[in-house]
């Protein structure tokens, strides 16, 4: 493979995009590659070089690169038609009605641009709905570019985790561990009567992933309804993808207060969402007093994408189909851990999947269940990532790299980091399932 064309573009791209990128992921190492096209499962480089894409856009793409004929068909005349008034249209209105008869918690919503706008809402409307300030986060967990949630710590005191928060927003926010009832019950008896929300990933997605164990959001559940607190589930990620339609609230069978969407709802196109019940989310401007708003909050074309994406997953096999073949991408990498690394394990749910090098690892013996739930009773329990600091403290990003280099070289386009989640889509066969578990084989 040459990357000599991706390679001069990242030089001009240095140039006027503060390294050379527009979003601080897709900067892989040495360079990232430049895409000219995305075809099904597969996307082409500037170089003509063609990878098969788990990455997906970083989640939202259920489809891969080439639509639906009727979500195309939607895209294609909502933008010819306009593409945006200032007014509002009918396709949102559709839109919110579909998410509101799907998603367990959400009565009403409001669409915004982005996970970050979604999340920064929740939040909002939580502290005033509550009149409380703090929330409690997830060690690791990841909700958008925000200033309250981009912190790191412990219950004991947390700080930014970028330079150009002022303090005091961390001041108001409370990480615990993920899958530690314990802390947080703690937490809730030290300041309970403070507490705004509770704001979690179902699963961590960006921390490698990090699977509920069971209980964990029962226990969130109680706490926040015994303290008059909020639960926020940060669906993002999540959303229209673990739990089909219903999300993961309808998969884990609990249901919060609020719930942020992004990625999927758009088909696409840049989106966020924050819904839940009624008498929450009409707090909202203009029929509240929190404010919110949006030049471009309920694009019509990404509306349009959205709804005819989701209406295609609810009439034709598209969960089951991505959920079956990520099935067998697990099952088929534990095999070849097995064989091959018995160290490392790969975990996620449905049509998620990451693969932990962890050197601190789950020993071998036993091997994971595809999809595993972290049952208390499975004999790796104690060895599976529980948290983000498990994840983080395998200090494994320089195996990934040297692993995404070697995939990518194989056509196989993988998430970079440790974090980030990789994603299979309605596009990929289970040859490509195939091919990609050769790879593996070769690459360990
Ligand atoms: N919340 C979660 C769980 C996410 O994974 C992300 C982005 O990856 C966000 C929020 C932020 O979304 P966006 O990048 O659209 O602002």
């Amino acid at each position: 493979m040459t990357h000599e064309n991706s390679r001069e573009l990242y030089d001009r791209a240095l140039s006027v995009l503060p390294g050379g990128v527009n979003s601080s992921v897709r900067a892989t190492m040495p360079y990232p590659f430049f895409v000219e096209d995305g075809d099904g499962a597969h996307v082409v480089d500037a170089d003509g070089n063609r990878y098969l894409d788990y990455v997906m856009g970083y989640g939202p793409l259920l489809y891969g690169h080439d639509l639906p004929d009727s979500v195309e068909a939607a895209i294609q005349s909502h933008a010819s038609a306009g593409p945006m008034y200032g007014a509002p249209t009918e396709v949102e209105v559709e839109l919110a009605e579909f998410v509101a008869r799907h998603v367990p918690s959400v009565e009403m919503l409001r669409f915004v641009n982005s996970g970050t706008e979604a999340t920064v809402s929740a939040v909002r409307l939580a502290r005033a709905y509550t009149g409380r300030d703090k929330i409690v986060v997830m060690q690791g967990g990841y909700h958008g570019a925000q200033e309250s949630t981009l912190v790191e710590g412990d219950p004991e005191g947390a700080v930014p985790s970028s330079p150009g928060i002022p303090d005091s927003f961390a001041e108001h926010t409370i990480p615990v561990p993920f899958n530690d009832t314990d802390t947080v019950a703690d937490v809730f008896e030290a300041h309970g009567d403070d507490i705004a929300a509770v704001l979690t990933e179902p699963m961590l997605g960006n921390m490698g992933v990090v699977m509920p164990v069971d209980g964990f959001h029962e226990s969130l559940r109680d706490l926040c309804d015994e303290y008059g607190s909020l639960l926020i589930f940060d669906e993002v990620i999540t959303g229209f993808r673990v739990g089909g339609l219903g999300c993961a609230q309808s998969e884990f069978g609990v249901t919060p207060d609020l719930t942020t969407l992004g990625k999927i709802v758009g088909g696409g196109f840049p989106v966020g969402a924050v819904g839940g019940r009624a008498e929450i989310v009409e707090h909202l401007t203009p029929g509240g007093d929190v404010f919110q708003s949006g030049t471009f909050s309920g694009h019509p074309v990404t509306m349009a994408a959205g709804l005819e994406t989701l209406r295609y997953a609810a009439e034709n096999d598209v969960y089951d189909h991505v959920n079956g073949l990520g099935e067998q991408l697990r099952a088929g990498i534990t095999d070849i851990l097995e064989e091959r690394a018995p160290e490392y394990t790969v975990v996620g749910t449905g049509s998620i999947f990451k693969t932990i090098f962890t050197r601190e690892g789950r020993g071998g013996e036993d091997r994971c269940e595809a999809g595993c739930r972290q049952r208390t009773d499975c004999p790796n329990y104690d060895a599976c990532p529980k948290t983000g600091a498990d994840v983080a403290a395998a200090e494994t990003n320089r195996w990934e790299r040297v692993f995404w280099q070697e995939m990518k070289e194989r056509g196989i386009f993988l998430t970079a980091n440790q974090y980030e989640a990789q994603f299979v889509s309605y596009a990929h066969t289970e040859a490509d399932v195939q091919r990609t578990l050769d790879a593996y084989q070769e690459t360990l």
